[in-house]
């Protein structure tokens, strides 16, 4: 059995960052563990049976603010350009989504500028200062109808909640656009990986001192590794303590892979259905793949209560047991250098530029307990 400086539980984005940059700054060694059969955690993606490259774990639209994260990336993937086009399926039509000036014009059959837009928007909203839900934030923001056309049937089935039982970030985070970009997102940079997310985190980690194990849970090799740094521990936080306290709450999600003998189906990659069928959303990946083939894959999400934890349940209850397992995280850190990273440890909902920005973050944590300053090595 080898000696490691880090044991890291979680081949996902911020397990391979933590031990790339752990080999490429400081030589030190690392055996990676992942209970599943694969790298790239949920950012995994792999060719289905007809040879279409489809995401394994819902779609994952690479954007972020950050140069230096993407000048980072960029060691390891050259990349495509990308627009995240979503649309909303309601009483049988597609509308851009999120709301943007078009979707006002088709819902309300009027021509409008951004201007009377605005005028219109503040006529229907629900005036309130402080909304305390998502139900209460949406109607602030675009009154009764379109909260019920777009946001209610979708929101309840993907949280199974009324959204005036979740917090109003929930709904909050989704813009509304008063021009007609299109786009899921705002940020700056909205790229995919050229050849996928798996071979950019497969070329990350191909180093001399990083080792995998894959198929092997952290509960099963717990005790028997004794790493020379310290251990990274990617998996649920509340696993971790044996669920002492109590399971916390995520939401899950499962997928159902249907292929097509055509080139392409939808008009975008991604449709949502808010008032039709059990599934929230259907995507076509290809369309941001930009793989050439003769047939395609659609993949439709059906939200469960039970299964891998994907959204953390965003409730007063949920913050409570959290906060009591963080403190049982952070006595473990002091006392035995037990790291936790990432979006199970972290019981937060991060996109992955989020999530590997923590993870260069964790790393000088963890340099900075051994008296290192990563600041000093960076650019090597
Ligand atoms: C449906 C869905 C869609 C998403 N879409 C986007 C998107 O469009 N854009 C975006 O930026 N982000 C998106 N994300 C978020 C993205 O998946 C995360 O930011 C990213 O995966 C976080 O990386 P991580 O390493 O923290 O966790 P993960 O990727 O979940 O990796 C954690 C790893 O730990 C392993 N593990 C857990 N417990 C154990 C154990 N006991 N023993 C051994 N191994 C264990 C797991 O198997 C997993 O491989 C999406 C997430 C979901 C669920």
């Amino acid at each position: 059995m080898q000696d490691f400086d880090l044991l890291i539980v979680g081949a996902g984005p911020v397990g391979c960052v933590i031990a790339e940059r752990a080999a490429y700054l400081m030589g030190w060694r690392s055996l990676i563990v992942d209970k599943r059969k694969h790298i790239a955690g949920n950012c995994h993606d792999r060719y289905h049976d007809n040879g279409v490259l489809i995401h394994s774990y819902g779609p994952h639209y690479f954007r972020t603010n950050n140069p230096r994260l993407l000048g980072y990336l960029s060691r390891f993937t050259s990349w495509i350009p990308s627009n995240y086009l979503v649309k909303s399926q309601v009483n049988g039509k597609l509308y851009p989504f999120p709301i943007n000036l078009t979707t006002l014009e088709m819902f309300f059959d009027r021509k409008l500028d951004e201007v009377s837009a605005k005028a219109l928007l503040e006529e229907l909203a629900v005036p309130n200062q402080n909304p305390a839900n998502s139900e209460e934030y949406v109607l602030s923001r675009v009154g009764e109808k379109l909260y019920r056309a777009f946001y209610l049937g979708y929101t309840q089935k993907q949280w199974g909640m009324h959204p005036s039982k979740l917090a109003a970030s929930v709904c909050g985070r989704i813009p509304v656009r008063l021009n007609r970009d299109e786009r899921y997102v705002d940020h700056g940079n909205q790229v995919m990986p050229a050849h996928g997310y798996t071979r950019l985190f497969e070329t990350m980690i191909d180093h001399e001192l990083i080792h995998v194990m894959l198929q092997t849970d952290f509960a099963d090799i717990r005790g028997i590794f004794r790493p020379r740094i310290g251990t990274v521990y990617c998996g649920p936080l509340d696993q971790y303590f044996s669920c002492q306290y109590g399971k916390l709450g995520w939401r899950s999600l499962e997928f159902e892979f249907r292929d097509f003998q055509k080139e392409f189906v939808q008009p975008c990659v991604q449709i949502n259905y808010p008032n039709d069928f059990d599934y929230t959303r259907s995507v076509e990946i290809k369309h941001v793949t930009a793989q050439r083939h003769p047939e395609t894959v659609l993949s439709y999400e059906y939200p469960r209560a039970q299964g891998d934890p994907y959204y953390p349940i965003p409730s007063a209850e949920s913050a409570q047991l959290h906060n009591r397992y963080n403190l049982l995280a952070e006595r473990e850190q002091a006392e035995n250098d037990v790291f936790f990273a990432g979006r199970l440890a972290k019981y937060r909902y991060l996109n992955m530029d989020e999530a590997m920005e923590s993870a260069l973050a964790n790393f000088e944590q963890i340099c900075a307990r051994h008296g290192i300053n990563v600041e000093a090595l960076q650019g090597h």
